[in-house]
């Protein structure tokens, strides 16, 4: 099967090609670069011993989506190219609804031009906005707080629409809760440019000594230590997540939507003191003020991914701290 990547290079989709390779599916590469690099092209040829096909591309040029459609005889797209940064997004909403909607629009045309019928698209649990209970299901109520939630939300409605008019159509939106981790190469990981909004990256950053310290947002949350409890998923187990999707949309039209966690909360304070135990490093902290917009917990409900992908997250958080450190010793040693 030939399977087209949007947003390749990028932290999770680098992750989904080298799975997919894995697992014997012709890989083809697209990505504008715009938060990512050649090299994750070169990690993943080191990794598989294989020339994977990448396209520099960006997926408001609807053109060349269907030139490459057509000349790699794409089969299904995994649709991961976006914008992700909940404060960017605030600050610049025209430009995430344009990069974002506008570019999956574009990608769905070319898609419909080909004929093409399967789509998995990376979605994500903040579509569902303030939990109303916990754990959170696919049935929860969707309210995005904040433009590139409403992106994501909006890309989804729109695909489901395409997919009530297209009778053969199937598409498998997943919704992400925190992915962390990396791949145990040490080749591929998460490396945002600037100072890191997420909590894992931030830890690394103090751990490498780039940072001074983690600022911990609040210790009064409603949880076990006070501080926000998340529900923090290994990239791997995305990456596996896609594959079972992909299989789930060979054999089945419609659409799915489905969560993709790991169905376990973890605080930050726990997470702290694993990436302490796992990486031998001591991470300073202080306790700040909350962070606006933060909730206290987040979980997800997986029974739904379990029935009908056939899939559970199974790395722990060790497996999780240990990856991520593992990264950024690699990437440390490959800089200097
Ligand atoms: P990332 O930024 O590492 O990867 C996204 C990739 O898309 C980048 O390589 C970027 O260059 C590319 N891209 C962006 N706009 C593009 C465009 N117009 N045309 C072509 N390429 C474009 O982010 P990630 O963490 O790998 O996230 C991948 C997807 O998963 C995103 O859609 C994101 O919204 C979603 N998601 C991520 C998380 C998370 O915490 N990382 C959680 C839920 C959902
Ligand atoms: N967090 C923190 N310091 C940081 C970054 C995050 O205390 O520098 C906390 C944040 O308040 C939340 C948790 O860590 O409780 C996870 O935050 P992240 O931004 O990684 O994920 P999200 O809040 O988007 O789920």
């Amino acid at each position: 099967m030939n399977i087209l990547i949007t947003g390749a290079t990028g932290y999770i989709g680098s992750h989904i090609a080298l799975v997919l390779i894995h697992k014997g599916y012709n890989v083809v590469l697209y990505d504008n670069l715009s938060n990512s690099n050649h090299n994750v092209n070169t990690a993943l040829k080191i990794i598989t011993g294989k020339i994977i096909p990448f396209i520099h591309g960006d997926i408001r040029d609807t053109e060349k989506l269907v030139e490459i459609l057509v000349d790699y005889k794409i089969d299904a797209v995994v649709h991961l190219a976006g914008k992700k940064a909940v404060n960017e997004s605030i600050q610049k909403p025209i430009y995430y609804y344009e990069n974002n909607v506008a570019g999956s629009i574009s990608l769905l045309k070319a898609i419909e031009k080909v004929n093409l019928k399967k789509v998995v698209f990376s979605s994500s649990a903040t579509v569902y906005g303030n939990p109303q209970y916990l754990p959170i299901d696919e049935k929860h109520s969707t309210n995005p707080t904040n433009p590139y939630g409403q992106s994501k939300l909006q890309i989804e409605n729109i695909l489901f629409d395409y997919t009530k008019s297209e009778q053969n159509f199937g598409v498998a939106c997943l919704r992400y809760f925190n992915p962390v981790g990396a791949h145990q190469s040490g080749l591929i990981g998460e490396n945002p440019k600037g100072i890191p909004n997420n909590l894992m990256p931030y830890i690394c950053q103090v751990a490498t000594g780039k940072l001074p310290y983690l600022k911990i947002f609040g210790n009064d949350y409603n949880t076990h230590d006070g501080t926000g409890v998340r529900d923090y998923i290994h990239v791997m187990d995305i990456a596996e997540g896609h594959l079972a999707a992909l299989n789930l949309i060979e054999n089945t039209k419609g659409w799915h939507t489905i969560n993709l966690g790991s169905g376990q909360g973890y605080s930050v304070l726990e997470v702290l003191i694993t990436f302490e135990q796992t990486s031998n490093k001591f991470i300073p902290y202080k306790i700040e003020n909350r962070r606006p917009g933060d909730i206290d917990i987040c979980f997800a409900k997986t029974e739904k991914a379990e029935k009908i992908l056939k899939w559970k997250a199974k790395r722990t958080l060790n497996d999780m701290c240990w990856s991520t450190w593992n990264f950024h010793l690699q990437s440390f040693v490959n800089n200097n």
